[in-house]
């Protein structure tokens, strides 16, 4: 199931490639996004108290620009904003999820290792090792309390966003060696501009 998302996830990306309209929308969606090394993205989140109109409006436009991006997930801080609050969609045609205040209440032994990518790290994917169980505790947009039970490609996503919050990316969760690759692509996709996507 979660290698089958997976693929979908690919397939979107490759699908953008090749429309250029698809293309047009993800690359204004990733300007809206901040970029590595921006100390935003290194900045810890902080609790939402106020339940407003203010939030509600912020996980719907979150909710867009992860989709322009194509992207699966996408937390506050990614885009600025220092809440404690992420939206995912890993289901294409399921609503955008929004967590508000997310906690991981409880994660299993078995853990397994996949590549990841971000929408902060453009042109990078490094293996980042993860319990496939996890219990996750949360509000909704609403203030309403929710317990997630997440596992495979979701509890994936909710534990790479969570790691936004905390100003965690996956540079660090990586071996050295991956940490290395990526930031020399990283590099090289400043001196070529024109071909980052
Ligand atoms: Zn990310």
């Amino acid at each position: 199931m979660s290698e089958e998302l997976q693929e979908r996830v690919e397939e979107e990306r490759e699908r953008a490639s090749l429309d250029p309209e698809v293309a047009a929308r993800r690359n204004a969606a990733l300007r809206q996004v901040r970029q590595f090394p921006d100390p935003v993205l290194k900045t810890r989140a902080l609790p939402v108290e106020r339940f407003d109109d203010a939030l509600r409006d912020e996980v719907v436009r979150m909710g867009h620009l992860m989709e322009d991006a194509l992207g699966i997930g996408l937390a506050a801080t990614q885009v600025g904003n220092l809440q404690r609050l992420l939206v995912y969609r890993v289901e294409q045609d399921s609503p955008v999820n929004a967590l508000v205040n997310p906690v991981i209440e409880w994660s299993g032994d078995e853990l397994e290792t996949a590549e990841e990518g971000c929408l902060s790290l453009p042109r990078v994917l490094v293996e980042v090792e993860r319990p496939v169980h996890v219990r996750v505790r949360a509000q909704d947009e609403h203030g309403e309390p929710l317990v997630i039970e997440a596992s495979g490609l979701e509890a994936r996503v909710i534990q790479h966003e969570m790691d936004h919050l905390d100003g965690v990316l996956i540079l660090e969760r990586t071996s050295r060696d991956q940490r290395k690759q990526a930031m020399r692509a990283m590099r090289e996709a400043e001196r070529e501009p024109e071909r980052a996507s």
